[in-house]
């Protein structure tokens, strides 16, 4: 028995002819933190969507929790209940207060009273910091806060996992800290997170791995220290002088 929490083995992936992720292998330890880099159209967002079922895999194994993910529809459920996922386009339901954006899930998915949905999510909202917002409708924020909003409502189902799909980069730059700030906060309290950034300060402060991909394999996977200084593949140096 693995003490792993995700357990990726030879996973591969294509879109009709072309193959998008090559021979994946990972492990993801309770708690642990993990920093996806690339070059954009490497396979990134492709991969992470696999662990909650976004994105079909075609040969290995993805075992979240126990549960592996296949064409099971409980077993898809079920994964997708530990596992919250925020993407780079906040995603929030434009017509839904910043509140009901929160309880809809746990109300629907879980079941749980609207009371009870209430009391959590705004106990979230205010752990983002947006607590005073929540009457509002997604429009009325600025993109950091509907950011946040959306890291509320995912923890709101009260994921195990939490996977980011470049978070920041949709963001002005002004409002790119806030957003990491609340990303930081969680890692300290212990979530176990696969976060797709090319915020590489936030990856040396938070990661304990970095991961780099290029053309659908992992090319590099190193502790955070190792990674930066003393990245070993030629695509890892390249890729590094061009952002850092
Ligand atoms: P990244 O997140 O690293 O930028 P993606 O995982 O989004 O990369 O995409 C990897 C490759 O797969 C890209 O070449 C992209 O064009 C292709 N791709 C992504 N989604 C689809 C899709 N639904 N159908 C066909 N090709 C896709
Ligand atoms: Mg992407």
């Amino acid at each position: 028995m693995s003490d792993s929490i995700i357990q990726i083995q030879n996973v591969n992936k294509w879109f009709g002819d072309f193959q998008v992720l090559k021979e994946i292998n990972l492990e993801v330890k309770p708690k642990e933190k993990i920093v996806v880099c690339g070059p954009s159209g490497s396979g990134k967002s492709t991969l992470i969507r696999c662990i909650n079922r976004l994105e079909e895999h075609q040969k290995g194994s993805i075992i979240v929790d126990g549960t592996e993910i296949s064409e099971d529809t409980k077993n898809i459920e079920q994964v997708r209940a530990e596992v919250g996922m925020v993407f780079q386009q906040f995603n929030l339901f434009p017509h839904l207060s910043i509140l009901d954006n929160c309880t809809l899930a746990p109300i629907w998915v879980k079941k749980m009273p609207k009371k009870e949905a209430e009391k959590l999510a705004l106990e979230h909202l205010e752990r983002v910091q947006i607590l005073d917002q929540a009457q509002k409708f997604p429009g009325q924020l600025s993109g950091g806060q509907q950011q946040r909003v959306a890291i509320a409502r995912a923890l709101c189902m009260e994921p195990k996992i939490m996977l980011f799909d470049e978070p920041t980069s949709a963001l002005d730059p002004e409002m790119i800290k806030e957003v990491l700030d609340v990303m930081v906060n969680l890692a300290k309290q212990g979530m176990t997170m696969i976060v797709v950034t090319h915020e590489m300060g936030f990856a040396k402060e938070v990661a304990d791995q970095m991961i780099f991909m290029d053309e659908g394999m992992i090319v590099e996977k190193a502790t955070t220290k190792d990674f930066f200084a003393n990245p070993k593949s030629d695509r890892t140096k390249l890729f590094l002088s061009q952002i850092l």
